[in-house]
């Protein structure tokens, strides 16, 4: 089999990686599709030239050319050390590209270094400027400690959801939770605990919570639910569906299963009504909640005109 065909070429050839080989004297005997993709060279312009005849040229970022001396496909062929480094290649056209580089020695059946291979990521690539902006953006909207959404995230949909309400009659609603003594939880178990209670209640109500609900993190030990097409029964039985999965999960911690509580308050949007207003409203049921005994569910039932028709048998007040 050449070595043109072998499995793990195939492999490399489906990956946007650039990769090639050389042997001892850094003669080039792969080179990937990739490879051609992000320089701009074939493998049959490249395949038995030497990587430093005028190919690559890598260069670091202070123009020092690597080619002579400070190769690093040259240093793990004369050692076996895999490298990484940050270089600047040399693309057909002219330009230089800046590629993050993986070495690794080519060894024979016996161990013996015979050559060596070069992976290579175009760092200024669409792909890799796309999954850069995807991360900036994840790490804006999501809260890093409980990998829901955080309240810039939240405030950016309720906007949405306000403006769908006003053009299409969407309605939605909120559900505002706060976890119940949760002060005193930590003092007991300790904060790091108390983080992993956090984490546990996000990942329960993330779940019970259907695709287009959004669950974040509000603040502290408080979160939201913004719940679109909704009406009021279906968001108090969904309010009181994630108290009651809340309260049936549980962390080990020492031989013990440590469990907590949330209260909620419940409350549709109104035609008039702000990000503010809406959530001040949620929270003035969620404080009739904690006077309740907490672990319960409180809505004020209201019912907006568009809505007539949604079932008035749900209670005002639902207590566990
Ligand atoms: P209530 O039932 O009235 O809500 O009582 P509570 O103790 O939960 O309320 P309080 O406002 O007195 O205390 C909130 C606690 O939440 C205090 C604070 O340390 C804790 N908390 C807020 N954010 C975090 C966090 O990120 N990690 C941990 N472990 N605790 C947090
Ligand atoms: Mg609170
Ligand atoms: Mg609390």
């Amino acid at each position: 089999m050449s070595t043109y065909d072998s499995f793990p070429n195939r492999i490399l050839d489906q990956v946007n990686d650039g990769a090639y080989f050389v042997d001892r004297e850094r003669r080039i005997t792969f080179w990937s599709k990739g490879a051609e993709k992000i320089t701009g060279y074939k493998a049959d312009q490249v395949i038995g030239r030497h990587c430093y005849d005028n190919i690559l040229m890598h260069v670091t970022d202070c123009g020092k050319c690597l080619c002579k001396s400070g190769c690093p496909l040259q240093a793990t062929i004369d050692d076996g050390i895999v490298r990484d480094a940050e270089i600047f290649l040399h693309h057909k056209d002219g330009h230089r590209i800046p590629v993050h580089a993986h070495t690794n020695p080519l060894r024979d059946d016996k161990g013996h270094i015979v050559g060596g291979i070069e992976v290579f990521s175009d760092e200024s690539s669409q792909a890799n400027n796309i999954q850069r902006l995807k991360d900036l953006e994840k790490a804006a909207m999501i809260d890093p400690l409980t990998n829901i959404a955080n309240r810039r995230m939240l405030s950016s949909t309720l906007e949405m959801r306000f403006a769908e309400f006003k053009r299409n009659d969407w309605q939605f609603g909120v559900i505002l939770v706060d976890i119940d003594k949760f002060k005193n939880f930590n003092d007991l178990h300790g904060h790091q605990i108390g983080d992993r209670i956090l984490q546990l209640i996000s990942r329960t109500m993330k779940h019970a919570c259907r695709r287009y609900d959004l669950v974040g993190r509000w603040g502290g030990e408080e979160f939201l639910i913004v719940v679109g097409h909704t009406d009021t029964k279906q968001i108090v039985k969904t309010a009181e569906r994630l108290r009651v999965l809340v309260n049936q999960s549980f962390i080990q911690h020492a031989g013990c299963r440590l469990t907590a509580s949330i209260s909620a308050g419940v409350t549709l949007a109104l035609p008039h009504d702000t990000i503010e207003s809406l959530v001040s409203r949620a929270d003035q049921l969620l404080y009739e909640s904690k006077h309740r005994g907490r672990n319960c569910v409180t809505s004020d039932l209201i019912r907006p005109e568009s809505h007539e028709n949604a079932s008035n048998d749900v209670p005002a007040c639902s207590v566990a």
